[in-house]
Protein backbone atom coordinates (compact mmCIF):
# COMPACT_ATOMS: atom_id res chain seq x y z
CA UNK A 1 0.00 0.00 0.00
CA UNK A 2 1.59 3.51 -0.64
CA UNK A 3 1.32 6.45 1.28
CA UNK A 4 -0.95 7.99 -0.87
CA UNK A 5 -3.22 5.16 -0.77
CA UNK A 6 -3.17 4.83 3.53
CA UNK A 7 -3.90 8.17 3.58
CA UNK A 8 -6.92 8.33 1.34
CA UNK A 9 -7.98 4.80 2.65
CA UNK A 10 -7.83 6.44 6.16
CA UNK A 11 -10.02 9.61 5.54
CA UNK A 12 -12.46 7.54 3.52
CA UNK A 13 -13.08 5.39 7.06
CA UNK A 14 -11.46 1.87 5.11
CA UNK A 15 -8.50 1.39 7.77
CA UNK A 16 -7.48 1.75 10.69
CA UNK A 17 -4.52 -0.68 11.06
CA UNK A 18 -1.86 1.80 10.38
CA UNK A 19 -1.49 5.53 11.32
CA UNK A 20 -0.72 7.79 8.48
CA UNK A 21 1.91 10.72 9.26
CA UNK A 22 1.16 14.33 7.84
CA UNK A 23 3.14 17.07 9.17
CA UNK A 24 1.33 20.28 8.28
CA UNK A 25 4.29 21.91 7.19
CA UNK A 26 3.83 25.49 6.33
CA UNK A 27 7.61 26.90 6.00
CA UNK A 28 9.42 24.19 8.73
CA UNK A 29 10.72 22.63 5.50
CA UNK A 30 13.14 26.03 4.53
CA UNK A 31 14.91 24.67 7.40
CA UNK A 32 15.70 21.48 6.24
CA UNK A 33 17.40 22.92 3.34
CA UNK A 34 18.70 26.38 5.26
CA UNK A 35 17.19 28.24 2.83
CA UNK A 36 16.16 32.26 4.18
CA UNK A 37 11.63 32.63 3.57
CA UNK A 38 12.23 35.76 1.40
CA UNK A 39 14.18 33.38 -1.43
CA UNK A 40 11.01 31.71 -1.62
CA UNK A 41 9.03 34.00 -1.77
CA UNK A 42 11.27 36.82 -3.79
CA UNK A 43 9.54 38.88 -6.59
CA UNK A 44 8.58 36.05 -7.74
CA UNK A 45 7.40 32.81 -6.26
CA UNK A 46 10.15 30.08 -6.39
CA UNK A 47 8.24 26.79 -7.23
CA UNK A 48 11.15 24.45 -7.47
CA UNK A 49 12.90 25.63 -4.42
CA UNK A 50 9.46 25.42 -2.38
CA UNK A 51 8.90 21.58 -3.38
CA UNK A 52 12.68 20.97 -3.10
CA UNK A 53 12.42 22.28 0.54
CA UNK A 54 9.08 20.49 0.99
CA UNK A 55 10.48 17.12 -0.24
CA UNK A 56 13.29 17.08 1.49
CA UNK A 57 11.69 17.53 4.95
CA UNK A 58 8.88 14.53 4.04
CA UNK A 59 12.69 12.54 3.20
CA UNK A 60 13.60 13.26 6.54
CA UNK A 61 10.59 12.20 8.60
CA UNK A 62 9.18 9.77 6.28
CA UNK A 63 5.61 10.98 6.47
CA UNK A 64 2.86 10.11 3.84
CA UNK A 65 1.16 13.46 3.01
CA UNK A 66 2.83 16.48 2.16
CA UNK A 67 1.34 19.88 1.86
CA UNK A 68 2.97 20.50 -1.42
CA UNK A 69 4.10 23.80 -1.17
CA UNK A 70 5.83 26.63 1.48
CA UNK A 71 2.69 28.48 1.92
CA UNK A 72 1.75 31.81 2.53
CA UNK A 73 -1.73 33.56 2.83
CA UNK A 74 -1.83 35.84 -0.55
CA UNK A 75 -3.31 38.78 0.38
CA UNK A 76 -1.23 40.70 -2.04
CA UNK A 77 -3.88 40.05 -4.56
CA UNK A 78 -6.10 42.29 -2.79
CA UNK A 79 -3.95 44.93 -1.91
CA UNK A 80 -2.73 43.61 1.64
CA UNK A 81 1.22 43.20 2.73
CA UNK A 82 2.60 40.19 3.74
CA UNK A 83 6.24 40.40 5.46
CA UNK A 84 8.41 37.99 4.49
CA UNK A 85 11.46 38.11 7.53
CA UNK A 86 14.59 35.98 5.86
CA UNK A 87 14.41 34.05 8.88
CA UNK A 88 10.90 34.09 10.36
CA UNK A 89 7.53 33.10 9.22
CA UNK A 90 5.47 35.48 6.42
CA UNK A 91 2.82 37.67 8.74
CA UNK A 92 -0.10 39.73 7.26
CA UNK A 93 1.39 43.39 7.98
CA UNK A 94 -1.05 44.93 6.16
CA UNK A 95 -4.90 43.77 5.80
CA UNK A 96 -6.89 44.82 2.47
CA UNK A 97 -9.86 45.20 4.06
CA UNK A 98 -8.91 47.60 6.70
CA UNK A 99 -10.92 49.96 4.74
CA UNK A 100 -14.51 48.04 4.60
CA UNK A 101 -15.55 49.98 1.61
CA UNK A 102 -13.02 48.02 -0.03
CA UNK A 103 -15.38 44.76 0.29
CA UNK A 104 -17.57 46.02 -2.45
CA UNK A 105 -14.96 46.76 -4.84
CA UNK A 106 -12.82 43.66 -4.53
CA UNK A 107 -12.97 40.68 -6.49
CA UNK A 108 -12.58 37.22 -4.69
CA UNK A 109 -11.58 35.83 -7.72
CA UNK A 110 -8.42 38.00 -7.94
CA UNK A 111 -6.90 35.81 -5.07
CA UNK A 112 -5.87 33.82 -7.86
CA UNK A 113 -2.43 35.81 -8.63
CA UNK A 114 1.19 35.10 -8.87
CA UNK A 115 1.80 33.49 -4.91
CA UNK A 116 -1.28 31.28 -5.73
CA UNK A 117 -0.17 30.27 -9.17
CA UNK A 118 3.97 29.80 -7.79
CA UNK A 119 2.28 27.66 -4.69
CA UNK A 120 0.14 25.86 -7.26
CA UNK A 121 3.01 24.77 -9.30
CA UNK A 122 5.19 23.79 -6.44
CA UNK A 123 2.25 21.18 -5.29
CA UNK A 124 2.18 19.86 -8.92
CA UNK A 125 6.24 19.42 -9.12
CA UNK A 126 5.73 17.78 -5.74
CA UNK A 127 3.05 15.48 -7.86
CA UNK A 128 4.91 14.81 -10.43
CA UNK A 129 7.77 13.43 -8.13
CA UNK A 130 6.20 11.56 -5.99
CA UNK A 131 2.66 10.47 -7.23
CA UNK A 132 2.85 7.94 -4.07
CA UNK A 133 2.92 10.31 -1.05
CA UNK A 134 -0.84 11.97 -0.31
CA UNK A 135 -0.94 15.59 -1.00
CA UNK A 136 -3.43 17.91 1.21
CA UNK A 137 -3.50 21.78 0.45
CA UNK A 138 -3.89 24.35 2.93
CA UNK A 139 -6.21 27.43 2.65
CA UNK A 140 -7.64 29.15 5.26
CA UNK A 141 -11.37 28.49 6.89
CA UNK A 142 -14.15 31.30 6.70
CA UNK A 143 -13.65 33.10 10.06
CA UNK A 144 -10.16 32.80 9.88
CA UNK A 145 -9.90 34.05 6.24
CA UNK A 146 -11.95 37.37 7.40
CA UNK A 147 -9.58 37.77 10.15
CA UNK A 148 -6.81 37.97 7.62
CA UNK A 149 -8.19 40.46 5.00
CA UNK A 150 -10.19 42.26 7.83
CA UNK A 151 -7.92 42.08 10.51
CA UNK A 152 -8.61 39.60 13.44
CA UNK A 153 -9.37 42.36 16.03
CA UNK A 154 -11.39 44.61 13.83
CA UNK A 155 -13.11 41.62 12.76
CA UNK A 156 -14.63 40.79 16.19
CA UNK A 157 -15.49 43.89 16.85
CA UNK A 158 -17.52 44.03 13.20
CA UNK A 159 -18.86 41.29 14.33
CA UNK A 160 -20.36 42.85 17.83
CA UNK A 161 -21.53 46.13 16.20
CA UNK A 162 -21.81 45.61 12.74
CA UNK A 163 -23.85 42.26 11.70
CA UNK A 164 -24.30 43.56 8.15
CA UNK A 165 -20.65 44.54 7.54
CA UNK A 166 -19.37 41.03 8.86
CA UNK A 167 -21.85 39.19 7.15
CA UNK A 168 -20.54 40.56 3.71
CA UNK A 169 -16.60 40.20 4.68
CA UNK A 170 -17.53 36.56 5.53
CA UNK A 171 -19.35 35.88 2.38
CA UNK A 172 -16.38 37.34 0.53
CA UNK A 173 -13.89 35.98 2.23
CA UNK A 174 -15.61 32.14 1.53
CA UNK A 175 -16.15 33.30 -2.32
CA UNK A 176 -11.90 34.24 -1.93
CA UNK A 177 -11.39 30.33 -0.22
CA UNK A 178 -13.32 28.74 -2.98
CA UNK A 179 -11.84 30.49 -6.20
CA UNK A 180 -8.47 29.38 -3.83
CA UNK A 181 -9.20 26.17 -3.46
CA UNK A 182 -10.38 25.44 -6.52
CA UNK A 183 -7.43 26.63 -8.76
CA UNK A 184 -5.01 25.17 -5.92
CA UNK A 185 -6.29 21.73 -5.75
CA UNK A 186 -7.53 21.15 -9.00
CA UNK A 187 -6.53 17.97 -10.98
CA UNK A 188 -3.63 16.98 -8.39
CA UNK A 189 -5.05 16.95 -4.35
CA UNK A 190 -6.43 14.01 -2.52
CA UNK A 191 -7.93 16.87 -0.18
CA UNK A 192 -8.19 20.27 0.63
CA UNK A 193 -6.84 21.56 3.96
CA UNK A 194 -9.06 23.89 6.31
CA UNK A 195 -6.82 25.92 8.21
CA UNK A 196 -9.43 27.58 10.83
CA UNK A 197 -7.50 29.62 13.64
CA UNK A 198 -10.37 32.21 14.04
CA UNK A 199 -13.05 29.85 13.27
CA UNK A 200 -13.05 29.27 17.12
CA UNK A 201 -15.64 29.34 19.48
CA UNK A 202 -13.90 30.17 22.25
CA UNK A 203 -12.89 33.28 20.50
CA UNK A 204 -16.06 33.89 18.46
CA UNK A 205 -18.83 32.85 20.59
CA UNK A 206 -21.24 29.67 20.08
CA UNK A 207 -23.54 31.54 17.79
CA UNK A 208 -21.23 33.30 15.59
CA UNK A 209 -19.50 29.51 15.02
CA UNK A 210 -22.73 28.33 14.24
CA UNK A 211 -24.01 31.20 12.11
CA UNK A 212 -21.12 31.55 10.09
CA UNK A 213 -18.12 28.95 10.27
CA UNK A 214 -20.70 25.76 9.80
CA UNK A 215 -22.81 27.11 6.99
CA UNK A 216 -19.37 28.43 5.16
CA UNK A 217 -17.58 24.93 6.00
CA UNK A 218 -20.99 22.93 4.68
CA UNK A 219 -20.58 24.79 1.36
CA UNK A 220 -16.78 24.63 0.90
CA UNK A 221 -16.57 21.05 1.95
CA UNK A 222 -19.39 20.40 -0.64
CA UNK A 223 -17.42 22.06 -3.41
CA UNK A 224 -14.23 19.97 -2.73
CA UNK A 225 -16.66 16.85 -2.95
CA UNK A 226 -17.77 18.56 -6.23
CA UNK A 227 -14.61 18.85 -7.42
CA UNK A 228 -13.50 15.47 -6.51
CA UNK A 229 -11.29 15.66 -3.82
CA UNK A 230 -11.89 15.01 0.48
CA UNK A 231 -11.72 17.79 2.98
CA UNK A 232 -10.01 18.31 6.20
CA UNK A 233 -11.45 20.92 9.23
CA UNK A 234 -9.20 22.41 11.78
CA UNK A 235 -10.69 25.08 14.56
CA UNK A 236 -9.10 25.83 17.24
CA UNK A 237 -10.99 26.07 20.64
CA UNK A 238 -11.89 23.12 22.55
CA UNK A 239 -14.53 20.46 21.16
CA UNK A 240 -14.45 17.95 23.72
CA UNK A 241 -16.29 19.05 26.36
CA UNK A 242 -20.02 18.01 26.57
CA UNK A 243 -21.44 21.87 26.11
CA UNK A 244 -19.58 21.11 23.03
CA UNK A 245 -20.98 18.51 21.87
CA UNK A 246 -23.29 20.47 19.28
CA UNK A 247 -20.92 22.24 18.03
CA UNK A 248 -18.92 19.39 17.40
CA UNK A 249 -22.30 17.27 15.71
CA UNK A 250 -22.84 20.34 13.32
CA UNK A 251 -19.38 20.76 12.27
CA UNK A 252 -19.08 16.90 11.25
CA UNK A 253 -22.41 16.91 9.87
CA UNK A 254 -21.20 19.56 7.34
CA UNK A 255 -19.74 16.50 5.40
CA UNK A 256 -16.18 16.95 6.19
CA UNK A 257 -14.00 13.90 5.79
CA UNK A 258 -11.71 14.99 8.87
CA UNK A 259 -11.14 16.61 11.95
CA UNK A 260 -8.09 17.85 13.31
CA UNK A 261 -8.22 18.73 17.26
CA UNK A 262 -5.84 21.18 18.82
CA UNK A 263 -4.43 21.95 21.93
CA UNK A 264 -6.84 21.41 25.18
CA UNK A 265 -8.98 18.90 23.73
CA UNK A 266 -8.86 15.23 25.15
CA UNK A 267 -9.25 12.88 22.46
CA UNK A 268 -12.05 10.80 23.47
CA UNK A 269 -14.55 13.66 23.93
CA UNK A 270 -13.79 13.60 20.08
CA UNK A 271 -14.03 10.07 18.86
CA UNK A 272 -17.47 9.91 20.53
CA UNK A 273 -18.53 12.23 18.14
CA UNK A 274 -16.09 11.41 14.97
CA UNK A 275 -16.60 7.51 15.05
CA UNK A 276 -17.56 6.07 11.84
CA UNK A 277 -18.36 9.65 10.29
CA UNK A 278 -15.09 11.62 9.79
CA UNK A 279 -11.71 10.46 10.16
CA UNK A 280 -9.50 12.47 13.17
CA UNK A 281 -6.38 14.16 13.31
CA UNK A 282 -4.28 15.30 16.15
CA UNK A 283 -1.26 15.21 18.29
CA UNK A 284 1.32 16.62 20.24
CA UNK A 285 1.42 20.23 21.73
CA UNK A 286 3.05 22.21 18.70
CA UNK A 287 3.62 24.63 21.14
CA UNK A 288 4.88 23.31 24.43
CA UNK A 289 5.60 19.28 24.24
CA UNK A 290 7.18 19.48 20.70
CA UNK A 291 8.82 22.96 20.97
CA UNK A 292 10.74 22.05 24.01
CA UNK A 293 10.71 18.06 24.26
CA UNK A 294 12.92 16.65 25.52
CA UNK A 295 12.48 13.00 23.93
CA UNK A 296 11.11 11.04 26.81
CA UNK A 297 8.08 13.78 27.09
CA UNK A 298 7.79 13.62 23.28
CA UNK A 299 7.55 9.99 22.87
CA UNK A 300 5.54 9.70 25.97
CA UNK A 301 2.86 12.32 24.70
CA UNK A 302 3.34 10.59 21.29
CA UNK A 303 2.65 6.99 22.30
CA UNK A 304 -0.47 8.08 24.30
CA UNK A 305 -2.07 9.72 21.38
CA UNK A 306 -1.41 6.86 19.50
CA UNK A 307 -2.80 4.29 22.11
CA UNK A 308 -6.05 6.23 22.30
CA UNK A 309 -6.66 6.78 18.64
CA UNK A 310 -5.16 4.69 16.70
CA UNK A 311 -8.44 2.45 15.69
CA UNK A 312 -10.42 5.87 15.47
CA UNK A 313 -8.98 6.15 11.43
CA UNK A 314 -6.61 8.52 13.02
CA UNK A 315 -4.02 10.10 10.76
CA UNK A 316 -1.06 11.53 13.36
CA UNK A 317 -0.41 15.38 12.83
CA UNK A 318 0.59 17.38 15.64
CA UNK A 319 -1.78 19.69 17.32
CA UNK A 320 -1.24 22.43 14.86
CA UNK A 321 0.70 23.32 11.41
CA UNK A 322 4.35 23.03 12.00
CA UNK A 323 6.86 26.62 11.00
CA UNK A 324 10.31 27.04 10.75
CA UNK A 325 11.99 27.28 14.03
CA UNK A 326 10.63 24.33 15.47
CA UNK A 327 13.34 21.50 16.10
CA UNK A 328 13.40 18.93 13.26
CA UNK A 329 15.20 16.70 15.81
CA UNK A 330 12.12 16.99 17.88
CA UNK A 331 9.74 16.28 15.11
CA UNK A 332 11.90 13.18 14.21
CA UNK A 333 11.51 11.58 17.58
CA UNK A 334 7.15 11.89 16.89
CA UNK A 335 7.68 10.71 13.55
CA UNK A 336 10.19 7.81 14.54
CA UNK A 337 8.07 6.59 17.82
CA UNK A 338 4.87 6.90 14.98
CA UNK A 339 7.10 4.55 12.58
CA UNK A 340 7.73 1.95 15.31
CA UNK A 341 4.26 2.06 16.50
CA UNK A 342 3.10 1.27 12.65
CA UNK A 343 5.90 -1.55 12.63
CA UNK A 344 4.40 -3.71 15.89
CA UNK A 345 1.32 -3.59 14.33
CA UNK A 346 2.40 -4.67 10.80
ZN1 LIG B 1 -3.89 25.11 14.51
Amino acid sequence: MTSRELFVDTLCLEQTRFVPLMLRDLTLALDVLNVPTDKVFGNEYDSKLSADCVLALQKMMGSDVTMGCIFSYGLEAFGGVTKYPADGIPYVSGNPLADPEKVDVLDPSSIVADLCIGMRRSSEIVRERRPDLGLCINVPGPMTMAGFARGVETFMMDLLTDPGLSEKIVRFSTDAISHEMKYMCQGIADAVFFASATDNPDMIGDEEYLAHSVPCLRRLSNEAHEEGYLSIYHPHGVFSTDDRLDLLDESIRTGIDGFQFSEGNEPSGITESTDGRCAVLGGVNAYSTLLLGPDKRIIRDTNRFLNDLADHNYIMTCSCSVNRGLSLNNLKVMSDTLHEFNEGRS
